[in-house]
């Protein structure tokens, strides 16, 4: 059937319409071109012509001109538009015509650089030079790129960690260094993207001790701020490239919420099963789909059902995800791209910019967690010419819920920010040792656009550094940046070692301030599908133990956290509430666990926990609500409205910050100490901060008022987990105490 009929039957189909929030079609779009730059060096304009190039996107054109006249750019325009091109061309061209050119490219993943590199080996311009310098990468060509490379493609990590230390090695790089290329630019947020900020400070530093300076270009999905997260990450204001020239076909948006099987208690049908349902509609007919899950477990669950229920297709359906190895990741790829695989179920591994082609469907279970990777997951369907349909089943959850209720949030400009905050004190102390190690800093110099005197005094003080002639010098024997992650704020890890058969593998590291609630003694830890329990935590040498295992239960630790507020930064009086941004110390004890069966979740057994309290200094924002609120309240009602009221706002927070429903943490206090007030504390669950709370503040009363419309909007009758929490504290009393909060409040 065509895709147009099959989409027509659904419309007409009452069982499937009745669950439809929203159906949008985008208009076919026509290409509008330019034509090649004059200038391009003959073997470019030769390899676009055998190619079937014969003139550039208009979005092409205008990166070549912005970028050719050294401008630093940041390029926004939707997946398949032939982003990476437009870079490409204004690099290579210099590269070809200027013989002592160089550049680096940053990919935010290695299978995205492998994927990126194809490309420019298609030009076959043996002039290029271009070597992939990761963790990969053996000895033997490392040594070649370093004395011949001219393009390094490579990540932010081997920067960090195996470039910029041994910069002296790289001399012919940096001494001629034009461009450098961030591509994905909005996955770096958070305490990566704080951490490439400073990176990005140390490159640029390194190439001005060796009297370059690079252009800066980037790559980004839309997110509210481009820009400024550019600015943020670089330092630099650049030209922001965002009307896309390519052609696109007609699509489809369709946000399907599935139907209630107990609309009391607000149970609708599970979302796994749900996009089955609706995938298998798309496949059978033989339309190329791909399914984007949540998790590797729901991942795996979608590809049986639909290998199950689609017998005579189902060696055309594959799953991908972290985990798989590269060769059975490139042979998906290629038959995607050939056509041989008609389904595909994946994580959001295959959301970054590798190339599959269009597809003609593609299907959401769940939001993914911020617009930025819906327009992309939904733009991995999308034909030139014909039509193509993306579909978000939403789930359970508040935030997705919202998103049904409210399309426009999704469809009309993002409002979310991407959000670093270098100021963390944690990756600021880290970054200035590995660019002290680099280079001496002078008393006076920044680095980037930090100041920090104070933070080369500390080095001083503790022997890390010393001075002598006006300047900071590394004084220790070891090497900064081999300790330092770009993943975490505090280097402290807790390393997992599995002992399984009288062995010693190392399987991961966790954080230490995950450690209560994750690694304690007889805790379940899942990794890569695989049940652990841990034997012995030792928390001295930092080493958790643990063996395989098969249980039917898992373990979830009941943790208490004590929140002390040690400074105010900011404060509102909005009279209804009192607002702060604070310096916060999150003290997390954990007391006990329960063990849960799979698939029943029926409680079957606890145990204690033994472990020391963890202490993190953070951000946080408190909210104080004034007592009336809470008029004739009993204690113990009051207590629960605040649990349904934190519940709330931490799962509506991420419409507004690109981020992890876990990066925010939440705390009630019927009476705060300080403030005196019932509070809720919302905070970044990182030390130092990533600039959650900071944002929070300054949007606090948008985020109430969508706070106010998520209950009052739900369709449950008396609360539920997508609107009130799973507590399912009563809905009227949540909802009257919203509308009271906005009525009351003046600003
Ligand atoms: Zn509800």
């Amino acid at each position: 059937m065509d895709l147009n009929l099959l989409l027509e039957s659904l419309r007409e189909d009452p069982a499937f319409i009745k669950n439809v929030t929203y159906w949008g079609v985008s208009r076919k779009k026509k290409p509008e071109y330019s034509p090649l730059p004059e200038s391009l060096h003959p073997i470019l304009s030769d390899y676009l012509k055998k190619s079937g190039i014969k003139k550039l996107y208009t979005h092409q054109a205008e990166a070549y001109r912005a970028i050719t006249s050294q401008k630093d750019t940041v390029i926004v325009t939707p997946t398949a538009s032939g982003k990476t091109l437009a870079y490409n061309l204004p690099v290579l061209d210099t590269l070809l015509k200027d013989k002592n050119s160089r550049a680096i490219y940053l990919f935010p993943t290695k299978a995205l650089s492998q994927d990126q590199i194809k490309t420019i080996k298609d030009v076959g311009a043996e002039d290029l030079r271009l070597y992939i310098y990761d963790g990969d990468t053996p000895s033997s060509v490392r040594q070649i790129a370093r004395k011949e490379g001219r393009l390094i493609v490579t990540n932010p990590d081997m920067l960090h960690s195996g470039i910029l230390p041994n910069h002296p090695k790289w001399v012919k790089i940096f001494d001629g260094l034009k461009y450098i290329v961030i591509d994905e630019l909005h996955t770096y947020r958070g305490i990566f993207g704080s951490h490439l900020a400073h990176v990005i400070s140390r490159l640029l530093r390194i190439a001005r001790f060796y009297n370059s300076s690079p252009i800066i270009i980037a790559t980004s999905a839309t997110i509210q701020n481009p820009k400024e997260l550019f600015t943020s990450i670089t330092g630099r204001d650049p030209v922001l490239i965002d009307k896309s020239g390519a052609p696109q076909g007609e699509k489809h948006y369709i946000i399907y919420n599935p139907p209630f099987v107990d609309p009391q208690q607000g149970i609708r049908r599970g979302v796994v099963l749900e996009s089955c349902r609706v995938a298998r509609r798309f496949i059978e007919e033989g339309y190329q789909t791909i399914v984007f899950a949540r998790s590797r477990l729901n991942t795996e669950i979608i590809l049986s059902y639909l290998k199950q229920w689609i017998p005579a297709k189902r060696n055309q359906i594959e799953g991908y995800r972290g985990g798989y190895l590269p060769n059975e990741r490139r042979a998906i790829e290629r038959g995607l791209k050939e056509g041989s695989i008609l389904g595909v179920v994946s994580t959001n591994a295959l959301e970054l910019g590798i190339d599959i082609g269009g597809m003609d469907v593609s299907i959401m279970a769940g939001y993914p967690g911020s617009v930025a990777s819906f327009h992309q997951q939904a733009g991995r369907s999308g034909r030139k010419v014909s039509t193509s349909v993306a579909i978000l089943i939403t789930s359970n959850s508040p935030l997705d819920q919202y998103i049904a209720a409210h399309p426009e949030y999704l469809i009309q400009k993002s409002p979310e920010s991407a959000l670093i905050n270098p100021k963390n004190i944690y990756i600021l102390v880290d970054q200035v040792k590995c660019a002290a190690f680099e280079l001496p800093f002078a008393e006076n110099e920044k680095l980037g656009d930090e100041e920090i005197a104070d933070v080369l005094e500390y080095l001083e003080d503790k022997n890390v550094l010393h001075r002598e002639g006006g300047k900071y010098h590394w004084q220790e024997r070891s090497y900064p940046a081999e300790n330092i992650s770009l993943r975490s704020a505090d280097s402290g890890n807790l390393v997992i070692v599995d002992m399984t058969d009288g062995g010693r593998r190392v399987i991961g590291e966790v954080d230490k301030a995950s450690v209560p609630v994750l690694l304690y003694e007889n805790a379940i830890y899942i990794h890569g599908s695989q049940q652990y329990i841990v034997v012995k935590l030792d928390w001295d040498k930092q080493v958790a133990y643990v063996e395989q295992s098969r249980v039917n239960y898992y373990t979830d630790a009941e943790t208490k956290t004590d929140i002390k507020i040690l400074q105010h930064n900011k404060e509102e009086d909005a009279r209804a509430y009192r607002v702060f941004l604070s310096d916060v110390l999150v003290r997390t004890v954990a007391v006990k666990y329960k063990k849960i069966k799979f698939g029943t979740h029926e409680n079957v057994g606890f145990g204690d926990i033994n472990l020391p309290p963890t202490e993190m200094h953070t951000r946080g924002l408190i909210l104080g609500f004034s007592h009336e609120l809470f008029g004739g309240l009993e204690r113990d009602e009051r207590e629960k409205l605040l649990v349904s009221i934190s519940h709330l706002l931490q799962n509506i927070a991420p419409l507004y910050v690109m981020t992890d429903l876990r990066d925010i943490g939440v705390a009630e206090n019927l009476k705060q100490p300080v403030i005196e007030l019932p509070s809720v504390i919302l905070y970044d669950r990182y030390p130092g901060g990533i600039g959650l709370s900071d944002r929070l503040f300054e949007i606090k009363a948008t985020l109430l008022v969508a706070a106010a419309e998520r209950v009052s909007e739900c369709e449950c009758e008396n609360g539920c987990p997508s609107c009130v929490g799973p507590e399912r504290y009563n809905k009227d009393l949540v909802k009257k105490f919203f509308q009271d909060v906005i009525t009351r409040s003046i600003y």
